[in-house]
């Protein structure tokens, strides 16, 4: 079932087909703050002001045309503009850099990225890079490094636990202090590329992270961002965390927006820091396949709302 929904993520013609129909508009909301930037906006201070942090992220990816690429880059300096005046730590940036023409060429696209950070960096906006798929894994750690290296110290990255090359790219990165979100993977990748088997990415993830909280990455600086709703792993974290002192400042919950609602305000409740990631926009549809990709109760859910109107 995974990776059916994985695989129809990818078809143009049925993105067209679905992203106009009204019963997948209408469910899409649960994981979408809606279509504009003026929504995305509104709902991340509408979290903020209940305690939780944000980070904003503007839909789309596999951009082709160079011109495509441009109005990424535009929409990104606009959502600067509009949050420029938010606290920068409750409120953060996220993108995908093929959204930004890494298809098209490496160094168009690091051109593209630099004019998001410069501004990024003039109001003080901390931005992270999502990972996708593992294509794009070489070219995504290049230009990550490329922006610390050219001073955007606060950049930070997504690793994902279910590809096996994952603990050799944190050891290399290991010596900046990164601010790494460690997520388990949402893409469809071959064996000889990723676990395959659910209990080797969860426990990998776990590795990952003693190697992030290690006295040593913390006092090189890293930040972990534990991006899970796995609530073994979460118990793990915080026990984990007791044992060794280290403070509730020193790393964070995130989850997805829609996505166990009740477990972030728990984690809330009890002191913890959880960012929540809220999209919006149109390009909504693969980003929906991989949420239902990841829950077959969302499938049932969406063909009751189908079938019984
Ligand atoms: C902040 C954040 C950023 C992310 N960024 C990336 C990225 O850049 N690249 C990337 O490849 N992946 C990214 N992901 C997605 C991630 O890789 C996983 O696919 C996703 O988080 C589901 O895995 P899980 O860790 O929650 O664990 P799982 O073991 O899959 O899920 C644990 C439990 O969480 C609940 N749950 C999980 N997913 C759903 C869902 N869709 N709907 C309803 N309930 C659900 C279920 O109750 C499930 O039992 C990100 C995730 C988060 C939280």
């Amino acid at each position: 079932m995974k990776n059916i929904f994985l695989f129809l993520s990818r078809q143009k013609t049925l993105r067209k087909l679905l992203s106009t129909s009204g019963p997948f508009q209408k469910f899409s909301k649960r994981f979408v703050s809606g279509e504009t930037l003026a929504e995305g906006v509104a709902a991340s201070r509408e979290l903020n002001q209940q305690g939780t942090l944000v980070t904003l992220d503007c839909l789309g990816e596999s951009v082709q045309s160079e011109k495509d690429a441009h109005e990424v880059v535009q929409e990104y300096l606009k959502i600067i503009e509009a949050v420029k005046a938010e606290d920068n730590f409750k409120l953060t940036v996220s993108l995908k850099l093929s959204q930004l023409g890494l298809a098209i060429n490496d160094q168009f696209c690091l051109e593209n990225i630099r004019q998001i950070m410069q501004s990024a960096k003039k109001h003080q906006k901390l931005v992270t890079i999502d990972m996708e798929d593992s294509p794009y894994t070489d070219q995504t750690l290049k230009i990550y490094r490329a922006m610390l290296e050219e001073g955007f110290g606060g950049t930070g990255i997504v690793l994902q636990s279910y590809l096996r090359r994952t603990e050799k790219d944190l050891r290399d990165i290991l010596s900046f202090g990164p601010r790494v979100r460690l997520c388990k993977g949402a893409y469809q990748e071959p064996a000889a590329v990723a676990f395959p088997k659910k209990s080797d990415v969860d426990r990998g993830y776990l590795d990952l992270l003693k190697i992030l909280f290690s006295p040593d990455a913390l006092k090189a600086g890293a930040y972990p961002e534990v991006a899970t709703h796995d609530e073994k792993i979460i118990k793990w974290t915080i026990d984990y965390a007791k044992k060794q002192n280290i403070a509730n400042d020193q790393f964070e919950f995130q989850m997805l927006y829609g996505i166990r609602k009740y477990l972030q305000e728990k984690l809330i409740r009890q002191g913890y820091r959880l960012r929540v990631y809220l999209p919006y926009g149109s390009h909504w549809y693969p980003y929906f396949m991989r949420r239902l990709a990841e829950r077959p109760a969302n499938v049932i859910f969406l063909l009751k709302g189908l079938f019984l109107r």
